[in-house]
């Protein structure tokens, strides 16, 4: 199966790895560790993969990136290949309002944070997720 994708389907599954442990993530756990807030759980097993789970309350943080998640504020279409770039970020979109819904039908309550929101304001963020702990 690996063996059949194209050099842009392997260089995205590059991508989507190497997010794991860089950016947004990190930045926004190292604002929650200054509050004290150190009781979540990351690469927990729930659909979508949220990037910080709190398992007692009950609350899933996901990270937007605002390409991947075509951000109402940053996002710029593709110059190249825009058609299959923009077929990839609508299931993107698409596949994150199911995964909201399972979530929240499971009783989850589900926080969707913006890339650029970590980058501009991450103490909004922070703010966003103490008020609802
Ligand atoms: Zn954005």
């Amino acid at each position: 199966m690996t063996d059949v994708l194209t050099r842009e389907q392997r260089k995205y599954n590059m991508s989507r790895i190497q997010s794991k442990n860089t950016g947004p993530e990190v930045k926004l756990r190292k604002f929650l560790f200054a509050r004290g807030i150190r009781g979540y759980r990351i690469h927990y097993d729930l659909p979508g993969k949220p990037d910080i789970v709190f398992t007692k309350k009950k609350i899933v943080v996901f990270i937007d990136g605002c390409f991947w998640h075509k951000c109402p504020v940053c996002f710029q279409e593709p110059e190249t290949r825009k058609e299959f770039w923009m077929k990839k970020i609508q299931s993107n979109v698409d596949r994150a309002i199911k995964i909201n819904d399972q979530l929240q039908s499971e009783g989850w309550t589900v926080i969707r944070i913006w890339e650029h929101e970590i980058r501009k304001e991450p103490e909004k963020s922070v703010k966003k997720i103490i008020s609802l702990l």
